[in-house]
């Protein structure tokens, strides 16, 4: 697989213990950038490159090649940054690793369980780096973690706007990251845990529910322990969930990326055995505006529908009669407490299932289907606690008809009929 005719090649070598950064160009018309390694050892988040494969990389990419050994690489294409760093928090990201891999050792001696890691700090300081990097060395050394990601706005595992779990058993692929199968995805519906923060809480509950009853019947899950990433919104309500995270799943180890106060408060308010580390965050961290937030969260629900490099998905269209769904938001718009009826919190409200009238308003909003057993009042009740097992988007409503035109990964009909509508929309441009 030679690199494309033209393409610029340049050569790195690289120092022990340093690592290449670069970013591949933004946008559609962008070139991919191909990387190989030429000689010595060298691994991309944690995992490791072959020697003379050709790794591809799409607009956008941010990509550190780290080398304990010392390395050569080559870089095929016109990056828009490339640098060697010699500054990288990589040892302590090591050791971090070795001190988790102790405790999973102590675990299996004692028949306990192994660590669960929570992973926090501001947006931008590599949260969800750090988490591949542990769970791709762990899986290295045989272990079988689970990932829990309660990050909404950028979900490593599903389309934005849901937590979820999935177990890891290979490390990530150095292109394409984790491979997603089976993974336990929750419905939350917006890309910021404010937006109803109850239900955010609950989620956490039921991921942590989940795992723990997964625990008890696998040996393998237990000692393996989890690392949970979490979403960048650090403060009041964020820092709360934060808290609530923690005794959700018990958690054994914080790490907390880069903020000081962070560290000093988890270490204030968390139970004296919890052992809450302050890492520093790495130099090649990217920052990413807004607008490249908005675009990687698109990109995520095309990749869904549409498939992703080289494999294709065709998705379907087809026609959804409003009779045949019942269509729900969780959480009803809050009211002054003096205004809720007796014996009714704010809790309530914020979990309750509000039903949506179908109308023009729904197009190019993502729906989740719930895995609920379809039914009528009484089934309502587990809705919210149930896992989803798929999305579809509206993309035409029609009022006169009475029926909506979806976008669908798999044919008609619905796999169930009870769908919970999600703040987030795509609009299909293909
Ligand atoms: P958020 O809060 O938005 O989820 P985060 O704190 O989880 O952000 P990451 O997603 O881990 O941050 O990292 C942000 C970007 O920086 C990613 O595109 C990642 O590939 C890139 N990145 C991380 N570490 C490095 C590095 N050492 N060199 C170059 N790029 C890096």
């Amino acid at each position: 697989d030679a690199p494309a005719a033209g393409k610029v090649s340049t050569r790195y070598d690289l120092e022990k213990e340093t690592e290449l950064r670069f970013e591949v160009e933004a946008g559609e018309a962008a070139e991919q950038l191909e990387l190989e390694l030429l000689t010595g050892m060298a691994e991309v988040f944690g995992s490791e490159l072959n020697r003379n494969k050709k790794y591809t990389f799409g607009p956008g990419s941010k990509i550190a090649v780290f080398t304990w050994q010392g390395c050569s690489v080559n870089l095929y294409g016109k990056p828009e940054v490339a640098y060697v760093s010699k500054d990288t928090p990589m040892l302590l990201y090591l050791n971090t690793h070795a001190a988790l891999e102790q405790m999973r050792k102590q675990a299996e001696r004692d028949n306990e369980r192994g660590p669960r890691v929570m992973v926090v700090g501001p947006t931008d300081v590599g949260k969800s780096t750090v988490c591949r990097l542990l769970l791709s060395y762990a899986v290295r050394v045989g272990r079988r973690p689970t990932l829990v990601e309660l990050d909404v706005g950028q979900s490593g595992v599903s389309v934005p706007g849901t937590v979820s779990a999935l177990c890891i058993e290979r490390p990530a692929d150095v292109e394409e990251g984790f491979s997603v199968q089976a993974p336990l995805v929750y419905h939350f519906g917006s890309t910021t845990p404010g937006t109803n923060i109850k239900l955010y809480n609950k989620l956490t509950s039921c991921l942590a529910e989940v795992f723990s009853q997964r625990c008890e019947v696998n040996r393998k899950a237990s000692v393996g322990g989890c690392i949970i990433n979490t979403c960048g919104w650090v403060k009041g309500s964020g820092y709360q969930a934060l808290v609530h995270c923690a005794s959700a799943f018990q958690v054994d180890v914080v790490l907390v990326l880069d903020h000081e106060r962070l560290y000093n408060e988890l270490k204030r308010d968390l139970p004296h055995f919890v052992r809450v580390v302050l890492l520093p965050k790495s130099g090649g961290v990217v920052e990413r505006s807004k607008e490249c937030r908005r675009e990687t969260r698109d990109e995520k629900i095309r990749e869904y529908f549409y498939g992703f490099r080289g494999v294709s998905f065709y998705p379907f269209s087809f026609e959804v009669r409003f009779s045949d769904v019942r269509i729900y938001k969780i959480g009803a718009p809050s009211i002054p407490d003096s205004c809720l009826p007796l014996g009714m919190s704010q809790d309530d409200t914020q979990l309750k299932l509000v039903p949506v009238t179908p109308g023009r308003d729904l197009t190019y909003h993502v729906l989740s289907v719930s895995s609920a057993e379809d039914g009528e009042e009484g089934a309502r009740k587990g809705i919210v606690e149930s896992p989803v097992c798929g999305f579809i988007v509206v993309t035409y409503v029609d009022t006169q008809a009475q029926v909506m035109k979806v976008l669908s990964p798999a044919p008609r009909p619905l796999p169930r009929h009870t769908l919970l509508i999600m703040d987030i929309r795509f609009m299909d441009m293909k």
